[in-house]
Formats: C-alpha cells, sequence, structure tokens
C-alpha cells in the first residue's frame, strides 16, 4: 500500500471526511456527492476539524437494538465549526453537565460489538473539549 493511499484511508477511519463545495465553498457532512446549498456537483474532499458545538441534546432511553445496555445516553446535535450538522452520541461527559453551545470535539470511539461474526463497529461521538478555556484566570 503506498503512503497516500494509507493515509487516505487512516483519514476516512479517523476524523470526520466530507466534502467541499467548488461552486458556493459551502463544507457538506456527510459526503453527498451532490451540494445541499446549490445543487452543483461536489466531490473535492475536505477533512473537517472536528470541532463544534452542541446545537441542541436529548437523552435516549429507548435505543434501538444492540445499543440496549448503553442506555440511557446522551445524543446532540452538534455544529461543526465549518458549518454542517452532525446528530452524534456523547462522551465523557456529565449528563447534568451539557448545554447548548459547548464546545465539543470528535473522538473515535468503539460503537457497538456483534457477538457472533465478532465484528466491531468504530464510530465518532463527541466530547466536551478538552484545551482549556481562555476565560480561565
Ligand atoms: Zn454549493
Amino acid at each position: 500500500m503506498t503512503v497516500a493511499r494509507s493515509w487516505r484511508t487512516r483519514r476516512q477511519r479517523y476524523s470526520l471526511v466530507g466534502e467541499r463545495c467548488e461552486y458556493c465553498h459551502n463544507a457538506i457532512f456527510p459526503p453527498r456527492d451532490v451540494c445541499p446549498h446549490c445543487a452543483e456537483p461536489a466531490q473535492k474532499e475536505f477533512a473537517l476539524s472536528g470541532k463544534g458545538t452542541i446545537f441542541s441534546f436529548t437523552t435516549v432511553f429507548d435505543p434501538p437494538a444492540g445499543f440496549e445496555r448503553y442506555a440511557p445516553y446522551p445524543v446532540a446535535l452538534v455544529q461543526l465549526d465549518e458549518g454542517p450538522m452532525v446528530t452524534a452520541q456523547l462522551t465523557d461527559v456529565v449528563p447534568e453537565e451539557i448545554s447548548i453551545g459547548m464546545p465539543v470535539e470528535m473522538v473515535t470511539r468503539r460503537l457497538n460489538e456483534q457477538g457472533d461474526e465478532g465484528l466491531i463497529l468504530y464510530s465518532y461521538k463527541f466530547r466536551p473539549t478538552l484545551e482549556p478555556q481562555a476565560a480561565i484566570v
């Protein structure tokens, strides 16, 4: 495998790869090859920073099959710094401390395990941004 190819694969697994529209320059996530803003074809790969803020959040008490043992768990609508919105599970956070506008960053976490095939799915979650706040004195 060439260096370029393994880098490309790594980016797809460990970062949020969307697309950037070359016509209106909006960031697009998830990749859909057509810009939702101007309907032009958009296929230019673009790695998002994975940083954003919580736009809204809720707690899932009645999860889909396979996630029962994680319930209840917090899910947020995150507005990425580049603009797109993603829905993702929150992690490393005390539920009482979640608030709208809270800065968050993406982490790659094990999402689910399917015993029989031993298939493990990894996906992204978001956690509160660990960098020190500028406001702290
Ligand atoms: Zn566009």
